[in-house]
């Protein structure tokens, strides 16, 4: 890691010593401040104004008891999160992730991280993000649904419209948004679709949200390969996970002329000479909620199957890590960099570690924080909010231009914003800076509060 700037120096020691233990929390607000010395150069009043040590601390974080049955009769314990962390721009916006490594350090760095993301977008969001340990691998439909209706028993107090608006992530699929909403609006006597974002079609969701986030990081790679004078037709892309994300970036790649050579799950990976089947993975990880090792015994003449290796280990052009946070190390990207990856955008929050950020840094290859490459989910969420709000649903043709146009500007906005700050190409800086600054002049606006 490279020194920050001396003031950002004492606010990082600040947050490390008053969040002990959040090391992923840490982790992000380093990431941040480390863009940002030449932004408190040319405006002390950011630092003057504690409008950064301010950003750093959340404005609600909210920790709650889940109790419910599971199929056996047995009482099961979870804990629920919300962190409210910026409302300068408009409502807390930010998803929910189910799955057992939750704490509280993962939600303040998934909820930091949403701050700058949503600023990025230029739509009027603010920054939030929640979730539980609870675990829905493995459990029933019913059990699902009984978690969240326990979860959005304490939950609903929190959120709203104006208020806090969550979505899915990790393990929060359109299930668990219908759970959660059906609870929502019983205990609120209110139809109030506006309070959650991902609902299905048929009841206030939007088209395009399902595939936003995988789509709309495959948009932000095309426009980084025709600022080069490239496309992606013909190129060998490495993809993973095989969750929301990644099955959407998938769709997207294929169609636009590249090749998915493989994707992962925890258990393993699969290379798919051919490239990867769309049909059958959906059928696979959407319906039957199966294992990526199923893929390779349903195509054993061109796929095959490694369980105790690295994705990072297949020859690719392009990279799009989109399962989960700093699952791509400094190793991994020694072997990407190595064998002739010249593109690596994070589908996921954070997946790339400091050291393999700046090892890409080091050798010219181009690097799109998730912060500016995965933005696409939580914009077609605004999305799914104007349109609630204007009781209106768009086409599909319609809501993807839009999207496509998000990430056109976020793309603009990222390299502007480098050059202006003498960092040509450098999507980091332009990506952390130019959130940074739409947030920060907000809050110096609405003064301390
Ligand atoms: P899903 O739960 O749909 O999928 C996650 C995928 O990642 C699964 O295939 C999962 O495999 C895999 N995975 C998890 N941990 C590991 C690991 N340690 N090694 C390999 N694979 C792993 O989540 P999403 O696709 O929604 O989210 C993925 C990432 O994208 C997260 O970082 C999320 O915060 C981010 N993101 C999501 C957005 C959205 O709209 N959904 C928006 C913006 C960012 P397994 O099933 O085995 O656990």
């Amino acid at each position: 890691m490279t020194d920050l700037h001396n003031s950002l120096h004492a606010i990082y020691d600040e947050v490390s010593r008053r969040n002990p233990g959040e090391v992923e929390f840490h982790q992000a607000v380093y990431e941040v401040l480390d863009s940002l010395g030449p932004v408190v150069d040319k405006h002390p009043d950011y630092v003057d104004s504690a409008v950064i040590r301010r950003l750093c601390e959340p404005e609600r974080q909210i920790i709650f008891r889940v109790p419910w049955v599971d199929d056996a009769g047995a009482v099961q314990i979870n804990r629920g999160f919300r962190v409210e962390f910026n409302s300068a721009l408009g409502p807390f916006k930010g998803g929910l992730r189910f799955h057992p490594s939750v704490y509280l350090g993962i939600v303040k760095f998934l909820g930091f991280e949403q701050i700058f993301k949503n600023a990025l977008t230029g739509l009027p969001i603010g920054g939030g993000k929640g979730g539980s340990d609870f675990d829905p691998k493995g459990r029933s439909d019913g059990e699902v649904m009984r978690f969240c209706q326990s979860f959005m028993t304490e939950l609903y107090r929190h959120i709203g419209e104006y208020t806090d608006v969550p979505a899915g992530d990790t393990g929060v699929g359109t299930r668990e948004i219908g759970y959660l909403f059906g609870q929502y609006k019983r205990i609120t006597n209110r139809y109030e679709s506006g309070a959650l974002t991902g609902k299905g079609l048929t009841w206030g969701g939007a088209q395009v949200r399902t595939e936003a986030t995988g789509y709309g990081t495959v948009f932000f790679v095309d426009e980084i390969l025709r600022s080069n004078g490239q496309s992606f037709d013909g190129k060998r892309v490495v993809v993973s996970g095989s969750g929301n994300v990644a099955t959407y970036a998938i769709d997207k790649i294929h169609q636009l002329g590249g090749t998915v050579l493989a994707c992962s799950d925890s258990g393993g990976y699969v290379v798919d000479e051919r490239g990867i089947d769309l049909d059958l993975l959906k059928e696979i990880k959407e319906i039957r909620r199966g294992r990526i090792a199923e893929y390779a015994e349903a195509r054993p003449e061109t796929a095959r199957f490694v369980g105790d290796g690295s994705v990072w280990d297949v020859e690719c052009d392009v990279a799009l890590p989109c399962a989960t946070q700093n699952e791509l190390d400094y190793d991994a990207a020694l072997r990407l960099t190595k064998s002739g990856c010249r593109v690596v955008a994070e589908g996921a929050n954070m997946p790339c570690t400091p050291q393999a950020v700046k090892l890409f840094a080091e050798s010219g290859v181009i690097f799109a924080p998730g912060k500016a490459a995965n933005a696409g989910g939580v914009a077609t969420s605004a999305l799914e909010m104007q349109q609630n709000a204007s009781r209106d649903s768009w086409s599909f043709d319609d809501t993807e231009q839009r999207l496509a146009a998000i990430m056109r500007r976020i793309h603009e906005r990222c390299i502007a914003t480098a050059d202006e700050y003498d960092r040509p190409g450098n999507y980091v800086v332009g990506a952390n800076i130019a959130g940074f600054t739409r947030v920060a002049d907000a809050m110096l606006a609405l003064g301390v509060v």
